[in-house]
């Protein structure tokens, strides 16, 4: 309690909550992780979360950041402990339109930023299913993905400049709108998909990029997934790098798509395997102004290598968006994956990636290997193709956590086996920390071991998070 009233002095009454009013934050997205914080701190500024930090520093105290609490792996979940909400801090401070950069607050929302950048004609890229709560600071501390990595790069490669405070409560200033700065290590880089262990982010200089003037979206069907990169590489070529977005659906997804979401409908009049949904985007009026047909050039040209390859037998059917309702109702067929994914429980979720090259491959032996050891286990996946990133999920036959770790260990294995990485876009946090202790390189994880070690040595940023013991 001498702990609630230091930091009420800090916040401000309204601004501690506990009891009833941390029931918004008592579980995280998937309904894996239940239990309400002990208290919840609203700062307002940097100065507040300072202080904070300073205090609890002092006292001991554990302290996990939270901006929306989308995460998918529990990173943010802090029963009965010190919860750090940045939604208050949420100011889109500058956009400059001439530098394209937006100066934002840690706890901006994306769609918020989004259409703040887009009154500028210009659009901050990184995008999915949650961007009507993730919050920047969240995103920038897993270095979130999402459906346009292939053209935009992830979190990342998005940011120039970040500001975040330590656990000794000291601001590390790094908010420079600079695209190049050798200045010594990266911290930058070192504090984004850090996941709340160094620091707390509270600002950040973000790169935004042109605005496309259209987008030219398909569904197409393939014969087989390795005919997929193919079509990925045809247009890319044939559009200057314009594919934005190049997302699998297997029949499943589609068929669960149809079956749970009233109003949905099919992409084709059969039902295919391998269904592709294609986005390109044109940021020219060369490329984007319509000509007599009211069609525009880039959808012309997605049309006639589409039509090439239907004629070559290498796509089975495709379905161009002629209105952006029709866009829209691509789309959300794509964006309906988590709740698709995650509404049937046992759930085991792996987010994993391969090179490009090797996703059929995985596909076919995760799927093989897993219904080998568990013949009712029931595969169910989607994919970001154009960056190799698969949600590979299965809901296996039982819920005994034997059962649950032979199949992670499985599917580990493959990634292992193809070169690829166990966590590629959603984050470590409590999910995947076996696998993180069995699988990261050893020396790789001493090295993060002493690096929190240097810059928490009282370890009370986020705890039992991310890096293992
Ligand atoms: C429907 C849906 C679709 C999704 N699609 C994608 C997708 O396509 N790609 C993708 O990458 N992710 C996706 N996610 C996962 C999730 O939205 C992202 O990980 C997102 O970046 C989390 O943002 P958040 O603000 O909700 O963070 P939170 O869930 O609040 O926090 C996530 C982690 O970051 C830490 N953290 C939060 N704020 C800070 C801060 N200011 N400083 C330091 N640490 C902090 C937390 O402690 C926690 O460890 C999806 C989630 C949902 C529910």
């Amino acid at each position: 309690m001498t702990s609630l009233r230091a930091f009420t002095e800090i916040v401000g009454a309204d601004h501690a909550m506990i009891g009833a009013d941390t029931a918004r934050w008592a579980r995280d997205w998937t309904g894996t992780y239940i239990g309400a914080p002990g208290v919840v701190l609203r700062p307002a500024d940097t100065a507040q979360v300072a202080a904070i930090l300073r205090k609890a520093s002092q006292l001991r105290l554990s302290v996990t950041p939270v901006s929306g609490n989308t995460g998918l792996v529990g990173g943010a979940h802090a029963p009965g402990g010190v919860l750090l909400s940045l939604d208050r801090m949420n100011a889109i401070r500058e956009i400059n339109p001439r530098a394209r950069t937006a100066t934002v607050e840690a706890g901006v929302i994306l769609s918020g930023l989004h259409a703040a950048a887009e009154a500028q004609d210009l659009i901050f890229p990184l995008t999915f299913g949650a961007r009507g709560s993730a919050m920047i600071g969240g995103v920038l501390s897993t270095n979130a993905g999402g459906s346009n990595v292939l053209r935009h790069g992830n979190a990342r490669d998005l940011c120039l400049g970040l500001e975040a405070v330590l656990a000794d409560g000291r601001v590390v200033d790094l908010m420079k709108a600079v695209h190049k700065d050798n200045s010594g290590l990266d911290l930058r880089n070192l504090l984004i998909g850090s996941e709340g262990q160094l620091g707390v982010i509270t600002a950040a200089v973000l790169k935004l990029s042109p605005r496309p003037r259209a987008h030219a979206t398909a569904m197409v069907a393939v014969p087989e997934l390795t005919d997929a990169l193919d079509l990925l590489n045809r247009l890319n070529d044939a559009s200057g790098g314009a594919v934005e977005a190049f997302e699998y659906m297997p029949r499943a997804y589609i068929q669960t798509h149809l079956d749970r979401v009233a109003g949905a409908r099919p992409p084709f009049d059969a039902m295919h395997e391998v269904n592709i949904l294609v986005d390109l985007a044109a940021t020219s009026e060369r490329d984007a102004t319509p000509g007599g047909d009211g069609q525009t050039p880039i959808t012309d040209l997605l049309e006639q290598e589409l039509g090439a390859m239907l004629d070559a037998g290498r796509v089975l059917d495709a379905t161009v968006a002629r209105s952006e309702a029709q866009r829209a109702e691509i789309w959300a067929r794509r964006e309906a994956a988590a709740e698709l994914t995650f509404w049937r429980k046992p759930v085991i979720d792996t987010d994993v990636a391969v090179p490009l090259d090797f996703v059929p491959r995985f596909l076919e032996l995760a799927d093989a290997r897993v219904t080998a050891h568990d013949p009712g286990a029931e595969p169910f996946y989607i994919a970001h193709l154009g960056d190799g990133n698969v949600h590979y999920c299965v809901y296996p036959s039982g819920d005994s956590s034997a059962l649950k770790d032979a199949i992670v260990t499985i599917v580990e294995d493959v990634v292992t086996e193809l070169g690829g990485s166990f966590s590629a876009e959603h984050g470590v946090g409590q999910s995947k920390l076996a696998t993180m202790r069995r699988r990261k390189d050893p020396t790789a994880l001493a090295m993060m071991r002493r690096i929190k070690q240097a810059l928490d040595p009282q370890g009370i940023l986020n705890p039992g998070k991310t890096i293992p013991d």
